[in-house]
Parts: C-alpha cells; structure tokens; sequence
C-alpha cells in the first residue's frame, strides 16, 4: 500500500468538488520531490496542432480531467485495484506552444525524457494523435518499440496539404522512418472509413505492420482479435495508443475525424482490458474533443479507457 497517492475517495469528498486531477490523484509536477516515488504517471497534452479537420483536442485534457473524477478505486469486473498496485499521480500538462508546431514537438520530447528518466510510466491524455510523436521520441531513443493501435485510422500517410510532414495523419509513418518502432511488431485494430487512396495500407503491406480492418474486427470478435495484438506485440517494450474516434460515433462523438460503423463503448473497453499481460512502457488516448462533445460523453468514455488501460498497465510483468 502506497498511502501517499490514494486518489481522494467520492465517499470523503464529493466527485464535483476540489480541483480536477486525472483519476482524483494528487498533483505532482516534474519538480516535485515526490516524483521520485511515481510509477505511473498521467499526463495531459493540451495540443491539436496537427489536426486536419475539426479541432478541439486541445481541450481534452481538461475535460478528460473532470470526467475522469467519476472513476473509482476499483475495477468493476476484474477488481483489479490500481492505485494500491503502483504509484499514481497526475503529472499535470505538457507546456505546447501553439503557434509553433515544431517548438511544441521539442518540448513534448523533453517533457517525456524526463518522465522517462524518472522511471516513471506514462499514461497521456490528449491531444491530437501527432502528439504520441514526440512521446515515441522519448520513449524509444534507444530501441524501437511494438504498437497496439486503436484507430478508425492508420495515421501512415506520407504527408498531407503539399509536403506537411507531422499532422495527425503521420505519426506512425514518422516514427516507423525514425525508427521508433518495429513494424513487425506493430498492430493497428479498427481501420474504416472511405480512403483518400491506398498509400497507407501499402505502406503497412510493404513494412510488415499488421492492420486490422474493422470488418475482421466485427467479424472476430476483441478476444480473438487481442489475442492476435499480444502476439505480435511478444514480449518486448510496447506502446499502446488509443484514438476515440477507434469507437463508433454514436458513443463517441465528441472528436475531430469520426467514422461510423465501429466498435460499441463495450467493445473498446473490452479491448483495452484485454491489454493485460502487455508490457506496456507508455501509453496514450487521444482525440477527444470536447466542443463537439455537448454530452460530455465522449469525455467519460475516454477516462474510462485510460482506466481500463492503467488497469493494463499495473499488470504488465516486470
Ligand atoms: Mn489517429
Ligand atoms: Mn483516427
């Protein structure tokens, strides 16, 4: 037991009230002595500037933050109790600069070094999904790591409006050419929608990277569909990120780029439980956006995804 960083208790001090931290963890900056006995930090990423379509990803941490204050202790099916398993605490937001992509990227990776550093797991809110580009750099300097990806989209492209390298359609292309990743222990779940063309996919084909189209996924089912995500991931360092618009926009349709005919809220919690057993090194949920989320929903599911994977996180062998 790690009494330290308990999140504060709905039973001690109501759920709307206090200021919002991820999950009711306490605060502890990247300056804080504390941070020392941190394992798993949340992490928020306030920045859309590669978005190509509609915005608001910048908001997510926010919301993501204040939806996630209904998340309890304990896992309703595994009962799985993360916070008493590892250190958790909310490491508070990366600083972006919003008139500079680039700037932002730099400062992205320096923040994530120094997680990193501190021996310290992170778990990110977004965010747009260039944001996980910079967490790779951190991450991965040293070796390239595995990827189970939840997406509607590949986020392989080239480049987009004429040579714009980095939006929210390239990172994994960026960070495959940077050698962050190993292709063949990539895994992509979810891929729909109409197609600009074909240059993703075959870009997957021609590297090796395993996508998963969303018509094998409803025909397969998330176990059957996971068991073939872990693996391809094995047993080496993995990351794990999750866009929300992976999740059909009847029950996420708060984010920039959504595409019907996806998983149900209980199918993208399924696939994320059944993460355990991955040795994830970081991981992140990315896209919500909150002006096009007036329920607020979108934002709950997100936090419960970040919970399911936490809960993923704590398993992971060691
Ligand atoms: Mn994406
Ligand atoms: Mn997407």
């Amino acid at each position: 037991m790690n009494n330290g960083f308990q999140p504060v208790s709905g039973f001690v001090l109501p759920r709307f009230a206090g200021i919002a931290t991820f999950m009711r963890l306490p605060h502890v900056p990247l300056d804080d002595p504390r941070l020392a006995q941190v394992q798993v930090g949340l992490i928020g990423a306030p920045w859309d500037g590669g978005t190509t379509n509609r915005p608001g990803p910048r908001h997510g941490p926010r919301q993501l933050r204040d939806a996630s204050t209904m998340i309890r202790a304990q896992h309703g099916i595994t009962g799985i109790r993360p916070f008493e398993r590892m250190n958790c605490a909310d490491l508070g937001d990366v600083d972006p600069n919003p008139a500079d992509l680039h700037d932002t990227l730099d400062r992205m990776t320096a923040f994530y070094a120094r997680v990193r550093e501190a021996g310290i797991i992170p778990l990110t809110g977004g965010g747009d999904h260039l944001c996980t580009l910079p967490i790779l750099r951190a991450l991965a300097r040293d070796r390239p790591l595995g990827l189970i990806h939840f997406d509607s989209h590949t986020d392989l492209f080239h480049s987009y409006f004429n040579g714009q390298m980095f939006t929210h359609g390239t990172p994994f292309r960026r960070a495959v050419e940077e050698g962050l990743l190993d292709p063949a222990r990539m895994c992509m779940i979810g891929i729909r929608g109409t197609a600009y063309d074909s240059e993703d996919r075959d870009f997957a084909r021609a590297t090796g990277i395993r996508v998963i189209p969303i018509e094998d996924f409803h025909r397969r089912g998330a176990e059957d569909v996971m068991t073939e995500a872990r693996a391809i991931a094995g047993d080496g360092d993995t990351y794990v990120s999750y866009d929300i618009d992976f999740v059909d926009p009847a029950f996420a349709p708060g984010t920039g780029t959504p595409e019907v005919g996806g998983p149900t809220s209980w199918q993208a919690l399924e696939c994320a439980r059944l993460l355990a057993g991955v040795t994830i090194v970081g991981a992140d949920l990315v896209e919500v956006s909150p002006p096009f989320d007036p329920s607020g929903g979108t934002a709950y599911l997100g936090a419960s995804l970040m919970f399911e994977m936490l809960c993923a996180i704590v398993q992971a062998p060691s």
